[in-house]
Parts: structure tokens; sequence; C-alpha cells
């Protein structure tokens, strides 16, 4: 009890005696910028701040992990040995399965830079520039794509700048030690780099950051003669908190099987090159628990999904599942079922930079076009004329494919800048339809900017709305907006609209709706959520949500047989669409298109060929009479697995 109640003060000490050298180093910053620091700061500002001031201050990081993994009581427990599966939000590379390894920052290692004279610390750091010279230069050897060379190629470059060496050899001069040398010296170019008001020169300050933690590894390399730890990784899962880009294609070099990255890389240069490498890799799962090292884990990419202890059945599907993605060939046209039934897979897709990678793949066209996504990587509202860029990057890209724009979906879990913060429950706040509709200026410049961009084959999708009130007045602004753009003479398309369906209101009175607008994306990730009041992203209540619920698939179904009737199309493009368990299912209940992340779109449409669309009704009849999801999937495993699993091993 002693022990407990001495070790308990000893780290609230610690915590306090963090937060207050924190708060002591941040002050010089924030009024720098002219930020008012209170007496208090909020826990979260303080990791945001020290997140891009952590290198140049030292060790403050640490510090921050200190305090937040010990105040993170949010962590599902871990059950060794057990079978179990963590959601992740972003992926990239094929499926794994590998031992897991915790990785241990530099920070963490105990190493550290001892204080030399100023000709030992001079020798020291040059020998250190020259070193990683060396192994930027063989990374870049590894990059295949040019324009992801970027981040490398400024790092070497600024190794390479005389102020950089200079600045180093006058703080040096002044006989600091090295490490505080190198404090000074990286502190001075990202206060630099803060004040230049162009952002993609501002977004190099991460670069910066990276570079800094990359040069401290030389170091302590040099003066520990340490065997670098990296290689001690080879054929492992490596589990890490963030990932900076010099540690994805140091891991790579070091042969790691797989990433696990808790926190999210979306736009970062970090998921770039995850991509370009194919590395396997799940990143953004916040509430991954805390895993000892040798581990078993599965990267399931398709689902997206880490699985601890996975079982044979687990590993079996994978490897036929690998065999299916690596085999099938790209189509470039859409494919018809056995019987002659036209099936189109699209891609879903959230950066215009995607595009034309996507392309490789044989869309046949764009599902589902996320535009907020660009707009929470780029941190600001863009106005109309950069967004008129982003849009028309993917029109000129998707020449002569259908391309559908979704109009912004913030709002719920998608926040940009502050809003929604003031909500009590976001999920059903202010959000997409709603917030534009608050907002009609942001509402005017995205439409504008789409129908600038448009091609011939351009629709408009509004979101998460729940009926024809909501509808009227949205068709009533846009008709205003059209008007408008024509009496000025603005240049633009017409452009056909459509609806996501993903509020249950909407379905249950399709029958209104259904004529008044042209194509109608079921997007069952939120009409899951909202049909059985199941956070889509809340790990603790995943076993009940399932959009093969019989609840849902009455729903998908009554919405296609009433599209069907009135001529209209309908795009299933939630996560289940792209599930090769539940194609047929979803054919069978008269769904034409779906919509997919792309590396997927192969394997989809070579399943989509196996079909014979007589037998996927009966599938979808017997789903229509069951009564749990245990029983649907019963039916789905034993209509299809069979199939995928002839067809993996043809
Ligand atoms: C959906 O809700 O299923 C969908 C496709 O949209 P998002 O995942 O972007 O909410
Ligand atoms: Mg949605």
């Amino acid at each position: 009890m002693i022990v407990i109640i001495l070790f308990t003060t000893y780290a609230y000490y610690r915590i306090l005696h963090s937060l207050k050298a924190i708060q002591r180093n941040l002050k010089p910053i924030y009024e720098k910028f002219g930020l008012d620091v209170g007496s208090d700061i909020h826990a979260d500002e303080l990791t945001a701040a020290v997140r891009w001031s952590d290198q140049l201050l030292g060790g403050m990081e640490a510090s921050v992990e200190e305090f937040t993994s010990s105040h993170n009581d949010t962590l599902p427990r871990f059950d060794q040995g057990l079978r179990f599966e963590v959601s992740a939000q972003l992926h990239s590379g094929e499926s794994i399965s590998g031992e897991l390894v915790n990785y241990i920052h530099h920070h963490d290692s105990g190493l550290s830079i001892p204080v030399f004279d100023p000709v030992r610390n001079e020798e020291v750091f040059r020998g250190a520039v020259e070193a990683l010279e060396e192994k930027l230069g063989e990374m870049l050897e590894l990059i295949k794509v040019d324009k992801d060379r970027g981040i490398l190629e400024f790092q070497v470059y600024f190794l390479k700048d005389p102020n950089f060496i200079e600045g180093f050899l006058s703080n040096n001069a002044q006989g600091m030690g090295l490490e505080l040398c190198l404090e000074n010296l990286f502190k001075d170019f990202i206060l630099r780099l803060e004040k230049v008001k162009n952002e993609m020169i501002r977004s190099r300050i991460t670069d910066l950051v990276d570079l800094k933690m990359q040069l401290v590894q030389e170091i302590l390399f040099i003066v520990h003669r340490e065997r670098s730890y990296e290689q001690t990784l080879k054929g492992s899962v490596v589990l890490i908190q963030s990932l900076f880009p010099s540690q994805v294609l140091l891991f790579h070099k070091s042969g790691v099987v797989g990433i696990i990255c808790r926190e999210g890389t979306s736009s970062s240069h970090s998921q770039i090159l995850l991509e370009s490498l194919g590395m396997p890799s799940l990143t953004e799962l916040p509430s991954f628990p805390e895993a000892p090292d040798g581990e078993r884990v599965l990267l399931d990419i398709d689902e997206k999904k880490v699985i601890f202890n996975p079982n044979r059945g687990d590993l079996e599907m994978i490897e036929k599942a690998r065999r299916l993605h690596r085999d099938a060939p790209v189509l470039h046209q859409p494919v018809q079922t056995r019987s002659g039934e036209e099936i189109k897979i699209k891609t879903n897709l959230n950066l215009p930079k995607e595009a034309h990678r996507s392309l490789t793949y044989g869309p046949d066209g764009i599902g589902l076009f996320r535009s907020e996504v660009a707009f929470l990587g780029m941190g600001h509202l863009p106005d109309e004329d950069e967004q008129y860029e982003i849009y028309r990057k993917i029109t000129r890209a998707f020449v002569g494919r259908p391309v559908v724009f979704r109009m912004l979906d913030i709002g719920g879990d998608k926040l940009v800048g502050r809003q929604s913060e003031r909500e009590e429950n976001p999920c059903m706040g202010l959000r997409s339809m709603r917030l534009l509709i608050d907002q009609p200026d942001l509402f005017r410049s995205q439409y504008r900017a789409i129908l600038r961009a448009a091609h011939d084959e351009t629709t408009v999708i509004f979101p998460m709305v729940n009926g024809m009130d909501e509808l009227e007045e949205v068709m009533g602004r846009v008709r205003q907006f059209e008007e408008e753009m024509a009496r000025d003479g603005v240049e633009h398309k017409k452009v056909r609209h459509g609806i996501m369906v993903e509020v249950p209101g909407i379905v249950e009175r399709f029958e209104d709706i259904v004529d008044s607008f042209d194509v109608f994306c079921i997007g069952t990730n939120d009409l899951t959520q909202y049909t059985l009041a199941a956070d889509r992203n809340n790990q603790v209540v995943s076993r009940y949500f399932s959009p093969i619920h019989p609840a849902l698939l009455k729903m998908v179904s009554k919405v296609c047989r009433l599209a069907k009737e009135h001529n209209k199309e309908v795009c299933l493009c939630g996560e289940v669409a792209s599930n090769p368990m539940t194609l047929p299912l979803f054919i069978g209940m008269g769904v034409q298109q779906f919509s997919v992340p792309f590396r997927t779109i192969p394997a989809l449409k070579e399943l989509v060929q196996a079909q014979e669309v007589e037998e996927c009704r009966e599938l979808a009849q017997a789903a229509l009479a069951c009564k749990t999801c245990e029983q649907v999937k019963g039916l789905i495993r034993a209509h299809q697995k069979e199939s995928l699993l002839e067809l993996a091993d043809g």
C-alpha cells in the first residue's frame, strides 16, 4: 500500500513537473507569436504545440507522452492469447502477419549525447551529417515516384546548405554542448519557416523535425557505436505512436514487414511514402491497446483491421485474398456477370492526388469523392478558386469516366477548425448539408467550384440529408447559384444531382424522393450507424454495428427496387461495398454499381464475372427472410466461400 501511495505521489509529481517544464519552455514561443499564456494551458493545446516544437525544445514530447499515457484510461484491455480485432482508418500495402514489436523512440532508449569540447563536437557533428547524407541518398534510390522524392531531396538540400553548417559552427564557438547546439540551430530554422506565408513551405517543418531526429540518431550511433536499433526489427510488425517519413523509409530498409501507427497520417508525408512503397500499414487506431512484444498480429488491409492471435481461418482467407488481389487482371471497362448483367466498380476517392494512381486499377468512374478530406488536410477553408483547382484535377484525370462529387460532409467525426466543438452530439448536429445551409458562402463557393470544374459526366451529391423539407431548401439554393452563374456568364457545365442515402428517414419515405434526383449513393457506414444506433468509430460497440443486419438489408432492397422502377442509378459506397463475401448478396439485391477503395477493384471485377445473377437473387431473397445477422452470415458463407476459394485456387 505504502509503495502504491509513494508511486502515485511520485507519478503526480512527475506529471506536474513535466507540465510546468513544458509550460515554461513554451512561454517564449507563445509570446513570440503574440499568444497569451494563461496560467492554465490545456493538455490538448500543450500536446498540439509540443508536436511542432518538440525537438527544438528537446525531450518535451517524451514528457507529454508520459503525461498522456499515464492518463490514458480509455485504451481497451489487452487479452493475451485471445483473438480480437481493432479497426484502423487508413491503410497501405497488402495483408501480412507477424510478431509485434513496440518501437522505442531514441529519447526513450536511455542513450544521451555526452558534453564534449568544441573540437570533438564539430568532429561528431560533421561525421553525423556525412553519414546521414549517405543514408538519405540510399533512401532516395528506393523511391520510384519522382514527386514523392521531394521530402528527402529537401532534407539533403538542407544538410548541404552552408547556412546550416555555419549556424552550427557559430553555436559551437559559444561553447555549448552538442545537444544545445542542435536545439538552437533547428529552433532558428523552424521559427523562420513558421513565419512564411506559403503553406507548402510551412509544411516542411515536419521534415525538419524529422531531420533533427535522424541527426540525433546518427550522433548517438557515432558516440555509442551501438548496433543500429532498427536492424533488430527485421521481420516484425512495428507498433508506433506517430510516424516520421524517415522512419517509414528506415523501417522499409530494415526489413520491417508491417507498421501499426496509433495516430493518423492521412495527409502527411508518411502516408504518401507508405503508399508509394506499398508498405503494409494500418494507421489511426487511437484505442489500440498496450500490447507486449512478441504478440502475433495479422494486418488485414482489406478490412482495415489488426487481428490479435489470428486463427487458421483468418490466415487462410488472407492468403487466398492476397493471391486473388495479386493475380486479378486490371480491366478498364465495366464487367458483366456470367448471366450478362453489367456491374460497375467505381472508386471512392479521398484526395485529388490519388486520382491518377486510382486509374491504374481500372475504376469505372468515381462513385464518391469525399470533398471534405482535402479540406481537413489543408487546415483552412479553401476559397472558390482553390477548390476549383482541386476538383479540376479530378475531372481532368477522369475524362470520359463519370465522377460523383459529394458536397462537404463536415461535422460529426470530421471537423474543420473549431467547428462543432460546442455541440453535445456532433454526429447528429450541425453537419453536412445543414452546415452548408447555415453557411451559405461556403455552400456557394463549393457548388460553383464544382460546376466550373465539371466535365460532361459529373454528378453532385448531397450528404446526410433527411427528407424533402431539407432537400427543397438545398435545391432552392442550388438553382439560385446556377442562375447566378448563368447571369454572370461564368463558364460551367450542367451537372446531375443525387443524394447520399444514409439517414433512415430517407429510406422510409424513399418513394417521395426518388423522382427528384438522378443518383442515389447508399452510404452503409452511416446508414448502419444511424439505423442501429451503433457508433461506427467505437470499438466497444463494434459488434452491434453490422451492415448486413436484416433491417439494413431491407432498406437496401427497397432503395434498389424503387430506383429501378424509376430508372435511377444506385451506387453502394460504404465500406461493405468492397467486401468480396457480401458482393453476391448486394448484386442479388439489385445493386449495379459499387464504389470501393481503388486497390480492391481488380479483384472485385474478377469476382463479379464469376457470379450467376439468379443465384445471387436467391441468396438475397433468403437473406431478406433472416431474423439475425448470424443467419445472414451463414447464408453468405455457404454461397460465397466456395466460389471465392475456387477462384483463388484456380
Ligand atoms: C457512408 O456513410 O457509408 C459513406 C460512404 O460516407 P462516409 O464514410 O464518408 O461517411
Ligand atoms: Mg456517410
